[in-house]
């Protein structure tokens, strides 16, 4: 195996520290990609990328408004027009993301197979939390989690049975750190990194790759918050390599991890744990104690980098090593 580290335009054999091989043209022939919200923004640009690659596209989109408010069936039908004008291979489902084995029983219907699962369909309901309603909450948990839930729940056992299996959820900075006015949109962007956390744990034995991106792009979602200069170098398709090298056959260890993507700016993202504080678990274990040992609490200046959580098993047998704490 050649390893291409440090070196550019490695042949299509040539490998990165990931084991992501440079593929000069990567391709997805006979391979089968459901798109949800494909027909605009950024799910419209993974689905012609695709398309153009050589994979059967579902293009699943229910076509109302930014809002979540209507359907209609044309969203899909322009770009599986599209697709298939540029002499590939797309069909189209108008289900909402909640009724995710419709979507699923469509590619299997027109393909027979499914191998990449893109979960990207979306909506807003933006308002300040003392105005928010339950009605705004409910319908953005709904599409976001509920929507990537039963999508994924369909495609399982296929990728299950066929140990190949490629997922993308879609988080948000919003959910990342959180954005005013979008407290339910946060809270449900947030769920799909917890939910692509286990998926990864689970799909790992059966070689089905789960990871998450946080994108940036010019869509109808985001014309409304940011002036034009900016949308206008914030394109979809600067989004869409990343999800490709993510979802390709050659990817064989990325999975579980958090990308930060867009304009052309790709970065990804983990947990950061400070130093931390041991103290005595018993009776002494007061918030003064606490207080007292607060700067290991919160320092960060020799950080680790956790996957799982602290080895409490460990930590306890040390703790009970100290003596009582300080009052
Ligand atoms: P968009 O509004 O252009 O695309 C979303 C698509 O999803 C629309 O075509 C819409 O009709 C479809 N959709 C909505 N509800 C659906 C449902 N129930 N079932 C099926 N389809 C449905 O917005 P976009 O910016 O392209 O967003 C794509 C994804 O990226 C969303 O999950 C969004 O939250 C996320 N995101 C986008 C940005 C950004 O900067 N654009 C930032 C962070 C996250």
């Amino acid at each position: 195996e050649k390893s291409s580290s440090g070196q550019t335009g490695g042949g299509p054999e040539a490998h990165n520290s990931y084991g992501l091989q440079n593929q000069v043209d990567m391709r997805f022939d006979g391979q089968t990609v459901v798109v949800t919200g494909a027909g605009g923004g950024l799910g419209k640009a993974y689905a012609t990328f695709f398309g153009s690659r050589g994979a059967n596209v579902v293009v699943n989109d229910l076509g109302g408004s930014f809002k979540g408010e209507g359907k209609s069936s044309k969203a899909a039908d322009v770009v599986v027009d599209e697709i298939k004008a540029a002499g590939g291979k797309a069909v189209a489902n108008y289900d909402s993301v909640e009724n995710g084995e419709a979507i699923i029983d469509t590619a299997i219907k027109a393909f027979g197979r499914i191998d990449v699962l893109i979960n990207n369909a979306g909506i807003l309901r933006d308002i300040s939390f003392k105005n928010m309603k339950d009605e705004d909450w409910d319908l953005i948990m709904k599409v976001h989690v509920r929507g990537a839930y039963k999508c994924a729940r369909a495609a399982w056992p296929h990728f299950r049975k066929q140990k190949y299996g490629r997922v993308i959820n879609t988080a948000s900075a919003a959910g990342l750190f959180g954005s005013f006015g979008q407290c339910n949109y946060s809270a449900a962007k947030l769920a799909q990194v917890g939910f692509t956390e286990t998926l990864a744990k689970e799909g790992l034995k059966y070689n089905i790759l789960c990871n998450v991106i946080a994108p940036i792009a010019a869509s109808r979602m985001t014309q409304t918050v940011m002036p034009p200069d900016v949308l206008e170098n914030l394109k979809p398709d600067w989004v869409v390599p990343l999800v490709a090298v993510l979802v390709h056959p050659s990817n064989t260890k990325e999975t579980g991890s958090i990308f930060e993507v867009g304009g052309g700016h790709i970065a990804k993202l983990r947990w950061e744990r400070a130093k931390g504080a041991l103290l005595r678990a018993d009776e002494s274990l007061t918030p003064g104690a606490i207080l007292t040992k607060w700067d290991g609490v919160i320092d960060f200046s020799q950080p680790s980098y956790p996957t799982g959580p602290a080895n409490f098993m460990e930590l306890l047998e040390e703790a009970q090593k100290l003596p009582a704490n300080p009052p």
